[in-house]
């Protein structure tokens, strides 16, 4: 005899509260319309909580009549499938956090929250039948237009033929109404069918050896321009027509409209776009239609990495090297490390691209851990721009006070008296940097955050980077009296004031992080000076990224040096990135691009390999520094921060964490190159004091246990977290 079926199941459920003391399993009754992956509503305590249905079961090691029952699902479909189900386990384990926590990592935030619901619009149709509109134009019109249509929008109809006769032509039951779900489409408009270039053989052999290679993972190494995109773009479209689906990652999507441009016009509709720009809604219906299968490939930056799609054929990294690919809240993922357990889980491949590969991911692949493809030229052999080193010390000798070389105002008159493009390149934001006395000495700094503040000229005041809070500039010295306080530094303000002095006729364009809040920012002033609306795009780092301006020919890099002198054992290799992807814009078309590179420090080896594109000599001498000084990728530097607003507090926390990470110390004194408890180089930051534990270890495993050691600290109102190889040590 079969059983019966219970007519009731149990709910394995995480309760959606990121706490460590909830972080478990409870066991919930509930009816058969629960599947897991499903958010739902259950008692909990002495109120509700949503949770995470993880896994549906017919059984409870509980007695019955002691669980609780679910009150409803949140949704009526899984929010979660079983991949990321799994992967958040993964993650959860892998960090050391808690699962509601990893969870929340899979879902558009707004879902959380409550905010966002599916919009409805109304359609009207033309019924069968005849129906009498004799004494009525405007609804016999009406009903033409329709016929003639088949459908439109209820809205519009009642805007063009007037609501009384839509209402009269539906009281007559001429016009069937229809409630249609909408999703909102934040790109519609945005790039046309674009002709689908046929490979090079370069191209071609590289996607064949991304295909055909046993590893997982392939480094895709191109000097900029030498095709890596439409590589992508083929090897996405070949899962597709396989009938599976691809992510494809982006450093910051706004910054880049052409590549956006570029994907909707080779994949339409089957793109959907994921980034913070959007709003809730948008982005929740882009996220909608990855979990429906309406859209096939996901875009967009780190987070996308979680995107609600099965079945994936390829994953794509463009830009590996970009620093935004590291969360800076928790948990504190590496985006690499998502990407490759989600590819390992659908047994698909991964493609990491750059022109200036991380060292470790070089290393990685030299080593022969990923499979390694090159490709050492640009499209029809366009050649790379020439680089021209300036010493700006012979500049200063000579009397040249201003930002620009004697070089460089030659070609920037020569390029405009041409009509072509120019990109001034600047590393810095804002006006100045500091207030200074000059009598004292003194620097203003942030009451919050014990950080010098910088002045906004455009606004008159000074401003903390840290937390935004905004100062009066002070007109006599707080600490002496004295009325001398000047600023010092040059940024973009300066450099577009003196440019517009020495080019009165010149259309000049500024973009920083001044220039560019909301989502249009970026987009807007790209838009504009790609339309050639203006002559000179003055910049910080934002205009080194990956766009496409075929009328630029010349780029000048202002202060090619002031990144390398950063406490950080990467700003070698920033800088290098930096120089080589900022004048990879110059000369992508046509006509030949050129470069003035101006620096205090023309020796240096860095803008040495730079100005030749010599990625593997710059390889070749970072990585024996590297190992000489015993840093990454021949050690890991681990970071716990601790920070509270309560310095006792924070330093209860400090302690009981170090004393942890002592016995750890104390049983593998030989895995660690360094350990010490200290003030974090910025003491304080929004009112949170900062300490610090740097490590540095040459035994990986080990981390797990530094991640645990973190977990099991409790302290009220005190974070405590780790950084692994930081990319910021403030
Ligand atoms: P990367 O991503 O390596 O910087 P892109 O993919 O942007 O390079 O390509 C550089 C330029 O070359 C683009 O304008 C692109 O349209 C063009 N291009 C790429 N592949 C081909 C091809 N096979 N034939 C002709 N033009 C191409
Ligand atoms: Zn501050």
């Amino acid at each position: 005899m079969a059983a019966r079926p219970p007519s009731f199941m149990i709910a394995e459920v995480i309760v959606d509260i990121a706490h460590s003391e909830v972080d478990k399993i409870f066991d919930y009754v509930c009816g058969e319309d629960i599947s897991a992956g499903m958010r739902v509503a259950v008692p909990f305590g002495r109120s509700a909580a949503t949770g995470f249905v993880m896994r549906v079961k017919e059984k409870s090691d509980f007695p019955q009549e002691k669980l609780k029952r679910i009150y409803r699902a949140e949704e009526d479909f899984p929010a979660l499938n079983a991949e990321c189900l799994a992967l958040a386990k993964k993650i959860a384990a892998r960090y050391r956090c808690p699962l509601a926590l990893t969870l929340r990592l899979f879902l558009p935030a707004e879902m959380r929250t409550g905010k966002v619901s599916e919009r409805y619009r109304t359609v009207a149709l033309a019924a069968e039948g005849e129906f009498d509109t004799r004494r009525a134009p405007q609804q016999t019109a009406c009903l033409a237009h329709l016929k003639e249509c088949g459908e439109e929008d209820a809205a519009r109809l009642r805007e063009r033929f007037g609501a009384g006769a839509v209402n009269a032509l539906v009281k007559k039951g001429a016009i069937l109404l229809e409630e249609r779900r909408q999703l909102r489409d934040p790109y519609r408009g945005i790039g046309k069918r674009e002709e689908v270039h046929v490979l090079t053989p370069a191209q071609q052999q590289a996607v064949e050896r991304i295909s055909q290679t046993d590893k997982t993972v392939t480094l895709l190494h191109g000097v900029t321009g030498s095709g890596k995109t439409e590589i992508y773009l083929t090897l996405i479209a070949r899962e597709l027509e396989a009938g599976r689906t691809a992510i494809f990652l982006v450093p910051e999507i706004s910054l880049t409209p052409q590549m956006l441009s570029k994907l909707r016009g080779r994949f339409g509709g089957e793109a959907a776009i994921l980034h913070s720009g959007l709003s809730a809604g948008e982005r929740f219906d882009e996220w909608q239609r990855l979990r429906r299968g309406e859209a096939k490939i996901a875009i967009g930056a780190r987070s996308a990495v979680f995107a609600p799609l099965e079945n994936i054929g390829v994953i794509v990294i463009d830009e590996e090297h970009d620093g935004s690919y590291s969360s800076e809240s928790s948990p504190r993922y590496n985006t690499f490390d998502i990407a490759l357990l989600r590819a390992q889980y659908n047994g698909c491949k991964l493609v990491l691209g750059s022109a200036t590969p991380a060292v470790e991911t070089y290393r990685r692949a030299v080593e022969g851990e990923f499979e390694l493809v090159t490709l050492p030229n640009r499209i029809n052999a366009r050649p790379l721009p020439d680089v021209c080193i300036v010493d700006m010390r012979r500049e200063v000798r000579r009397g040249n006070a201003s930002p620009f070389s004697a070089l460089l105002q030659e070609k920037l008159s020569a390029c405009l008296g041409a009509g072509n493009q120019a990109i001034l390149f600047l590393n810095r934001r804002g006006f100045s940097q500091k207030a200074i006395c000059r009598d004292c000495g003194y620097v203003a700094q942030c009451e919050h955050c014990d950080v010098a503040l910088t002045y906004h000229r455009e606004e008159n005041c000074l401003k903390c980077h840290y937390c935004g809070a905004r100062y009066h500039m002070p007109l006599t010295c707080p600490s002496c009296g004295g009325k001398h306080i000047r600023y010092m530094g040059t940024g973009t303000q300066r450099v577009v004031s003196e440019l517009q002095a020495l080019y009165p006729n010149a259309r000049i364009l500024r973009m920083d992080v001044d220039t560019t809040s909301g989502k249009e920012g970026h987009y807007r002033i790209l838009k504009q000076f790609s339309a050639r609306e203006a002559d000179i795009l003055v910049g910080t780092q934002m205009v080194a990224k990956g766009h496409d301006f075929p009328a630029v020919t010349l780029v000048g890099i202002l202060d090619a040096d002031m990144s390398l002198h950063f406490p950080d054992y990467r700003s070698g290799e920033r800088t290098f990135q930096l120089v080589t992807q900022v004048a990879g814009r110059s000369g992508r078309a046509e006509e030949k691009g050129e470069v003035v590179l101006q620096t205090y420090d023309p020796e240096n080896y860095i803008l040495r390999f730079a100005a030749q594109y010599d990625y593997l000599g710059f390889y070749r001498h970072e990585i024996g520094l590297r190992a000489a000084a015993m840093f990454p990728p021949f050690c890991k530097i681990v970071r716990v921060m601790v920070t509270g607003e309560e310095e006792k507090s924070a330093l209860a926390a400090l302690k009981a964490v170090y004393e942890r990470l002592q016995r750890l110390y104390n049983a593998h004194a030989e895995s660690f190159l360094f350990f010490n408890k200290m003030h974090a180089p910025i003491k304080r930051i929004q009112n949170k004091y900062r300490y610090q534990v740097l490590m540095r270890l040459t035994e990986p495993a080990l981390l797990r246990e530094v991640y645990a050691a973190c977990a099991e600290v409790q302290e009220k109102n005190v974070l405590v977290y780790v950084e692994e190889n930081p990319s910021n040590l403030s």
